[in-house]
Formats: C-alpha cells, structure tokens, sequence
C-alpha cells in the first residue's frame, strides 16, 4: 500500500493490493463490519488499531491480535490499521520493547505506513477531556487511599458506599485537579474518579478511577507529567482521536465496554468507535503472560526474549519460524467469542508445511557413527549431486563431495536390528541417499567398554546416484557426511519450554519447567556449504526436521537450532525410501 502527500491511503492503491490478499474465512467481527458497511455507518470506512503497551515483547498471542487487525485493514477496501503503543502506564514501559515491538510487526509482514501512534502524544488532549467531565458534574477528586476505595467498592452482590468526597463541588474539583497536575500532592494522595453509579451490578461503572499521581520518569513525555490516565479512560478517547471505526480486544474487555461507550457520551466526540471483544489465544504447553515472559528472562531461566523455547514473535524468529507460518496459523484457529486451548501441535504443523516448501535439503548428522568404505579407493573424493529441495523444482541441486570415510546417525544403525527395522546393520544392506549401495561388513568395538567405535562396510561401484543396474532394491536410506569434509556443527534442540499443557494455571511455574526443553549437542557433522551458513538461514536436515543457522554462529561453526522436526510416521519414512 501507499499513501499520498497527505497520507490519506487512496482507494485504488487499497483495493489493488486486496487483490493479492488471500481470501480469508469469514468470522463474527467481519460480519458487523459488513452490516455497517451495508448501512454505511462511519462513512463506509474501516480503520482497526493494534495497541500494544510497551511493557515486554509480543508473543504469538499479539500475533493473532495483529493478523486479526491489519488483516481486516487490507480486506477491506481502503481499509487502515494503526499501530498504537499504549503507553499511559510509564512504571513498566521501555524504548526496547517500543522498537521490538515495530520489528516483529513488520517481520509478520504487516505495515502500518505513516500511522505510528503513541497513547502519550494525546495526554494534553486527554487531560482537557478530563477536565470537560469535571466541569459537568461527571467526574471528582477523591481522597481515598487505595485500600479505602476498595473497602468502599462492594462486592458482585452487593453495592458500593460513596466516597465522601463525591459531592465536592465543581470549583474544588477543578482547582484539586490542577493541583495534582502541578505536583502539589504526593503520590498516591488523590485521584480523579468518573462519577457513575456506586451500585451499578457492573463494579467497571462504580466510579472508577480516570486519573493518578506517579511520579515516573515516562519514556516519551519524561518529567512533563506527574499524573498519569487510566487504561479504560485513555483506550476509548485515544480510539476516537484517531477515527477508529471498530476497536477491537480480548475478552476481558466485555464488562469494560459500558464504561468505553460512557466515557465517549459524555463529551462532544466526532466518532463514537465500537468495541468488539474476541476471544484470547491460549497454546499448550506455553504461556501469553508477559508478567511471567518477563520473569523468566529476569532470572535467566530462558537466554532472552528472543530465546527459541519463548512463545514470543522474537523467539519464533531465532528459532527459524516463517511469518507466513504464523500467519496461516492465526488464520487457522480463526476467531471465536470462546475462550479455548489451541493444540501446539497446530503451529507446529503450519511451520512444517512452510518450510517443506522453502527449506534448502542438507546433509547433516547430529549424532555421527563413522563408516569406513573398505573397498572404495583412499584418496579418491567424488562429487554426487544432492537435490535441494523436491519440492520446488526450481530450487535444483548442489554438489555433495563423497570420500572412503563418512559418517552416519547413530540412530540408522542397529547391531541387533529390531523387527522391521530396515536401516544399516549387519550383513545388511542400504543406500547412502543420492551415493551408493554400502552393506555392513563389521563393526569396531572399543575393547574396554565395548562401544561401537566404527562400522565397517563395503560399496557397490555400480550403484552410484542410489540405483543398481541390476535394479537391485534396498529398503533403508541413510543421509552421510564425508568424514574429510564435514563442516563440525552445535546443534541446539529444542522441546516444550514447561512439562505441562497448561502451565498459566500452575500456582508456581518453575516446579513445571521441562528439564529437558534444551539439548545443545556439539560436534555434529554437516555439509561442507553450511561452512560460513549466514544466521536465520533456514534449512530441512534430511530425514531428521527444519533447522536455522543461530546467531551464535561463527565462521567456520555454524550453530543450528531445531526449529521443528519432520512427522516421523512410517508414511514418510517409506515415502523418502522410495525417492
Ligand atoms: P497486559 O497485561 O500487559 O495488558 P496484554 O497481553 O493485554 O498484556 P497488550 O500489549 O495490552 O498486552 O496487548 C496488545 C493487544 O494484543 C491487545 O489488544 C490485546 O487484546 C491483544 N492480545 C494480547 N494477548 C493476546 C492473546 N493471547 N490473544 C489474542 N490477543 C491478545
Ligand atoms: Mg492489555
């Protein structure tokens, strides 16, 4: 998309570019958006914001937020969706979360163009809006500690008492409320509160607080204020500044929407935005809590944000996830007014399907077995050629050098070979994949601990690219590294970073973090082109799953993290022996 001079997006740009959107399934949220359409409320416009407060890095959970919200923007015909940090609350706020948060959005690949927002930009605004409210008798000064208004408060069945402050007249309430503005009052000592109804069943409407005093250093405003606006006071108004048309947010949200709808009624407002909540993604075997994300970097348990076993966009990044995955995922769990658990076994499968289409095929062996090829002639290296990817017949193939001496996974042998176990063993024979035929001659044992040292084999000259001329069939495939060129890897695997579907409703998460979530295993053998692999490389370890190159990586030892493994179905097995 584009947008003018006066960065007004026009239509013909808008709807070009909902041409080359995916048609999408329909939902509940798109269905009030066309009955307003169809009854042209807002002038036929859409305009969806994302509003994350800077106060940590998104997770997939913001993920579908985001999809949710600029994927309705490029739906509809000039369509917009703002990006806009919600940043009234300046005790948890960072510029690290600010910028990681436009890196992730953007990386989904999603642009938000010229409308880049900040809740804090409209805090003058805000405070005018505030003072309307005082002016007409709708809002108060209140001296209450916070332990009084919650006394005061009342319960689901029964009412509230008034603060004895609620009929202080207007004139004091203006003059107060300047005052806590200029910093006359210490923290804590007043806030504004929104005049409403003490016995309202809905305890959001029973006064709520519209304004308190912290002194906090603000990471955009700095020192300029001392007050700061409450959440459901500043989202509604900040919506509405911004021409908002349909304000979409999570569940918890439901009983907030009478106060959202109450705070807009009370002052002359262009456009009166409309909430709609949806339900909240919750994955198994994962956490969205950012409170909790962000003690688990505090204490270390995890290397960063952007650890690869973080449910975060960060993480999923490192980890070698593709942004269409995620994208095709969100689309997949759509969007429901129900609250449910969404299997993580669905992301995982949509990150397969990507890759398989994308990953470059390599060799690579994470736990190696030596092969010594005792009739194949020492010296001589051979290039087979290894085709890239299956998938994609554009994607061709590479030069693979062989030698007398390679390396296996310790998992294709077996010296005592289960029932229908078809990889290398004994007296058996198999195919080195896009090489030769080699039947296992003998194995090498260590004389002290009787460990398998190295197996040794023999090769069919006749069978070089993995078929005999006498068509002679082998059931079993093995990947290879020739031991003289193989290229030494970290390998880094991954698994569920807690022990338990739900891990949100343990009371204390470190007594069910999985022990074995990380598996840094060193001195793999890859391919000799993964030599000086560039980080976020994405690539398929034939036979074992999809692997990217780390950041850790250095020239000469590529780091690979195991973004997700290959279905090890027999289905597949067989479906690679035969190609
Ligand atoms: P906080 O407790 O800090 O408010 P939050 O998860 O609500 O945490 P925000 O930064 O306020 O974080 O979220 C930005 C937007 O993302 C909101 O509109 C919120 O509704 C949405 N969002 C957050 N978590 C999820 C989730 N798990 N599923 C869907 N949307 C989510
Ligand atoms: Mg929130």
């Amino acid at each position: 998309m584009t947008a003018d001079t006066t960065g007004v997006q026009t239509e013909t740009t808008s709807a070009s570019e909902t041409n080359t959107t995916t048609q999408t399934s329909s939902n509940f949220i798109k269905t009030i958006i066309n009955e307003d359409l169809k009854n042209n409320k807002n002038g036929g416009r859409v305009q969806t914001r994302f509003p994350p407060e800077p106060n940590g890095y998104l997770h997939i959970g913001h993920a579908k937020s985001i999809c949710l919200n600029f994927g309705l923007a490029k739906e509809y015909p000039g369509g917009k969706c703002n990006l806009r940090f919600d940043d009234t609350n300046p005790t948890k706020e960072d510029v690290e979360y600010v910028d990681s948060i436009q890196e992730d959005v953007r990386w989904l690949g999603f642009d938000w163009e010229n409308r880049l927002y900040f809740a804090s930009d409209y805090f003058e605004k805000l405070y005018g809006f505030a003072v309307e409210l005082i002016k007409q008798g709708k809002a108060y000064v209140c001296s209450l500690t916070g332990d009084q208004v919650r006394e005061h408060r009342g319960t689901l069945t029964q009412p509230g008492k008034d603060s004895p402050d609620r009929d202080r007249s207007i004139a004091d309430n203006l003059d107060l409320f300047a005052r806590m503005r200029a910093g006359e009052f210490a923290d804590g000592t007043y806030t504004l509160r929104a005049k409403i109804d003490m016995s309202s069943p809905n305890i959001n409407m029973r006064d709520p607080a519209v304004y308190r005093i912290r002194r906090f250093h603000h990471h955009r405003t700095g020192d300029a204020w001392c007050i700061y606006p409450m959440y459901d006071f500043a989202h509604c108004f900040s919506d509405m500044l911004e021409g908002i048309t349909h304000s979409i947010c999570t569940l918890e949200f439901e009983d907030h929407r009478p106060l959202y709808d109450w705070f807009l009624d009370q002052v002359k407002v262009p456009c009166h935005p409309q909430q709609i909540e949806f339900a909240r993604l919750n994955l198994s075997y994962t956490m969205m809590s950012k409170r909790k994300l962000l003690e688990l970097v505090k204490t270390q348990t995890v290397a960063g944000w952007d650890d690869p076993r973080m449910p975060t966009i960060a993480g999923m990044r490192r980890r070698g996830y593709m942004p269409e995955s995620i994208r095709a995922f969100c689309e997949a769990i759509g969007v429901a007014k129900a609250n449910s658990m969404v299997d993580m076994g669905l992301l995982e499968s949509c990150v397969r399907d990507e890759l398989n289409k994308h990953a470059q095929r390599i060799m690579a062996v994470v736990k190696p077995l030596k092969i010594v090829i005792e009739n194949y002639p020492e010296g001589k290296v051979e290039e087979v050629d290894g085709i890239n990817n299956p998938e994609d017949p554009t994607a061709g193939s590479r030069k693979i050098p062989f030698s007398r001496e390679v390396y296996i996974d310790q998992d294709d042998f077996r010296e005592v070979p289960p029932k229908g176990y078809y990889r290398l063993s004994p007296g058996k024979e198999i195919r080195l994949k896009f090489a030769y035929y080699i039947t296992c001659q003998k194995v090498i044992k260590d004389e002290k601990t009787g460990e398998i040292i190295e197996l040794r084999c023999t090769y069919d000259p006749a069978s070089r690219g993995g078929t005999t001329a006498d068509m002679r069939k082998v059931k079993g495939t093995s990947h290879w590294v020739s031991a003289q060129h193989a290229v030494e890897a970290e390998v880094r695997l991954y698994d569920h970073l807690f022990s338990t579907p739900n891990p949100a409703e343990a009371e204390d998460w470190k007594s069910i973090l999985n022990p074995k979530s990380l598996e840094v295993i060193h001195n793999c053998k890859v391919e000799p082109g993964m030599r000086n692999a560039v980080a976020g490389t994405r690539v398929q370890f034939e036979r074992t799953g999809y692997f990217c190159v780390d950041s850790d990586s250095k020239p000469g030892k590529p780091v690979f993290n195991r973004t997700v493994g290959l279905r090890d179905t027999w289905a597949k097995i067989e479906k690679f022996q035969k190609g």
